[in-house]
Parts: C-alpha cells; structure tokens; sequence
C-alpha cells in the first residue's frame, strides 16, 4: 500500500467520485477531487429545496442498470427505492406512455385499426423486441409505412430537431436508438434489472463516496489554480479544455431549465411528460414523483435545448455525428502521449453515457491504470 503518492481528480461528478473513491479506499492513496461548481455530483446534483421537494437543478436523473458490479457499488453509499420510470408524450392530444408500444397502439389509434396493425406487428418482428426508428422506417406494407411515419413524425422527428437543432438521421443513430419501438406492453422506459432513485439524493450519494479521511474536496476550484504536483491526474472535464482548444472546440448541446413553483398537490400525472410536437420545450420533469415527496407545492421544470457556449451555459450532451468524432480523436491522440493523465466521464471520453456507464467506465479505468 503506497499512501504518498498524490491523484487529482478534475470534476466531482459520478465518475470522478467513482474513481476518487477507489483510489482512496482501494490503494489508501491521496486523493485531491476538485470541481469549478459550488457543489459536489455535477449535473446529477439535487438538493431539497424550502417546500422539502428533491429538485434536480440539472434536469431528471434515474439510475438504472444492468451491471451487478456498478450496482453493487452505488448501494454500498445509499439505499435506493423501487422507483421504475415511465415517460409519458402528448401525442394528438393524448399523454400516452413512450417508447412507442403496443399500448400506445391502442391510446392513439381507433380499436380495430390497432389491432390490424397489431397483427401485421406480431408478424413481422418478434414479441419483446426494440427496433430503432430510422430500421422502423424501412417497411414494405403499407399499414407498417403509415405506423412507421406516423411515430417517426410525431414521437422523432420535432422532439430531436428540438433536441439538438438536427433532424434525426443526423445524428449518431444510437442516439435516437435510445427510444425504440417496442413491440411490447412493458411501459417502463428502462428494463434494466436494477433501476431507482437514491433516497437521499445522488449528492449525498457522491457525499458519500467522497467521505474519506485521505480525499481532500475543493469546490469552486478550476483546475488551472491548481499548482501542486500530483502523481496522476484523472480529469473529467471537457477533453477539448484541457488541451486549451488548440485544435477547436468539441460541440456540445446544452439545456435551459425555467423552474416554476405551483400552489398544487401536483401538476402532471407523471414525472416527465414529453412535448414532441407542441411548443418550444421538449419536456416537463415534476421532482416530486422520484421520491414521493410531502408537500402541498409542486416544482416543475420546463426543459428548453441550446447549443452550448462557453462562459454562458453548461455542456450536456456531446453531439456526436463524422466530424466531431474526428475532432475528438485528434484530442484523444494528444491525451495518449501524456504520462499519468487519464480522460474519463462524458465530457472526458465524450460520450453520451448514462450515470451506469459512466461509473463503470471509472471502475474499469482504476481497474486498468491503478491495479
Ligand atoms: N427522442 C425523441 N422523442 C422523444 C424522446 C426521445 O425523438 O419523445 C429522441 C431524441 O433524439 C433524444 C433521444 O431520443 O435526444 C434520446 O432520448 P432520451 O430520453 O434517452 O434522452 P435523455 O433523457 O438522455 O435526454
């Protein structure tokens, strides 16, 4: 066990009190975790506010996975409930659940145009399975073609230009791949084994992974104040900042959240409503239904995408199409020269992970470089 050699961890968002927490329990090493944000779990941080409501400042955050080694991890800093999330969308007027499935077959369309289009369905594709809109769309019958249009054009094509000011074929098909249609009456939107919401939050969830005698947390710190030498340096920052944008800035997308506070026990019937063709918002998220929070208010957000831009708004979500990826491989080709400095997190590797995957990635990085 070496307990002198120093790490810095650059971000203190899930994957960076992943790492921060293995390195310090695992190899009893220094751990310095820094984050420019006033506050610990990056854009998964929540907080109670005065009505006793758990709000997720930076949007709704629902863990689910299938990895027992991810999940093992997390539950050894909180309990979690049996939270399985569901999204409803406003499609024709009706809130009804997504992905798209045999359900919202039936909630959209008149009984007996459902279930011609049911039977075709249970002929063509296996019960069970998820097929990517943009594969969906290559249909020889004419029914499946009307089907097949009518979710792209009413669940796809206005939420993800909304989304990322793109039209869906765009953009990396994984990512609205993420959405199938499920030939299914499962309504939940993940059907990983374990899903749920930290009963404490995820804060106290990254609280807890950082609350160890050698790490050391600054917050409101930026990584070029730090003047210290470190043993390593694991950064989860933008990959692009690191290396001072010499060969560009990786483009991201951002959201912008309008909070409001209403004098009702609630205000939607659900904790995320999606607005794929209506208004200028792609959704609602009301914090209350995470934790079955008491209270005669309720907060809701309305969630409107941007383009990111530095100093203004926060990266979310890397856009990944040819060209970026390019861009990002020449960032990632310089990261390979350096000595003891580790790039992980979606900003670090930008990828679109999930919380699961992010941590993962963490585990399997200390795995590779500190094992
Ligand atoms: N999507 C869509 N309509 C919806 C929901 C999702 O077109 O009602 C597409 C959109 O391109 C979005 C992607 O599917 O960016 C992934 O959606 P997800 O809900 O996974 O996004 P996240 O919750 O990560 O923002």
């Amino acid at each position: 066990m070496n307990t002198n050699r120093k790490n810095l961890i650059v971000g203190a968002g899930v994957s960076g009190a992943a790492i921060a927490n293995l390195i310090a329990e695992k190899l009893n090493e220094q751990v310095v975790i820094i984050d420019k944000k006033s506050h610990l779990a990056g854009n998964s941080h929540d907080f109670r506010d005065e009505n006793g409501i758990m709000i997720h400042k930076y949007g709704s955050h629902i863990f689910h996975t299938n990895s027992e080694k991810v999940w093992n991890f997390v539950k050894k800093f909180s309990d979690f409930n049996q939270y399985m999330h569901k999204v409803y969308a406003l499609i024709d007027g009706i809130e009804t659940t997504i992905p798209f499935n045999f359900n919202t077959l039936y909630n959209v369309f008149p009984q007996k145009l459902a279930e011609k289009i049911e039977e075709k369905l249970l002929q063509k594709f296996e019960y069970n399975s998820k097929v990517p809109i943009l594969k969906f769309l290559k249909q020889d019958d004419k029914d499946l073609k009307f089907l097949a249009d009518y979710v792209y054009e009413k669940i796809f094509l206005h939420y993800t230009t909304k989304q990322w000011g793109l039209q869906p074929d765009k953009i990396d098909s994984a990512v609205t791949a993420r959405v199938p249609v499920y030939l299914s009456k499962d309504n939940r939107y993940f059907q990983d084994k374990y899903q749920g919401i930290p009963l404490n939050g995820y804060t106290k969830l990254v609280e807890n992974m950082l609350n160890l005698p050698n790490i050391e947390v600054r917050l409101n710190t930026d990584y070029k104040e730090v003047n210290e030498k470190f043993d390593r340096i694991f950064y989860t920052g933008s990959i692009d900042e690191f290396f001072d944008y010499k060969f560009g800035m990786l483009p991201y997308r951002s959201v912008n959240f309008k909070f409001e506070t209403h004098e009702k026990n609630f205000y939607q019937q659900n904790s995320v409503i999606n607005y794929p063709c209506n208004y200028d918002f792609t959704r609602i998220h009301e914090f209350k239904h995470y934790l079955n929070d008491k209270s005669e208010k309720t907060v809701i957000a309305k969630e409107y995408s941007e383009d990111f831009e530095l100093a203004k708004n926060e990266r979310y979500y890397p856009i990944l199409n040819a060209e970026n990826l390019a861009l990002y491989n020449k960032y990632l080709e310089e990261a390979k020269k350096l000595n003891n400095v580790y790039f992980l997190g979606r900003l670090g590797d930008y990828k679109y992970y999930d919380m699961d995957k992010a941590i993962l990635r963490a585990i399997e990085l200390f795995e590779e470089v500190c094992l």
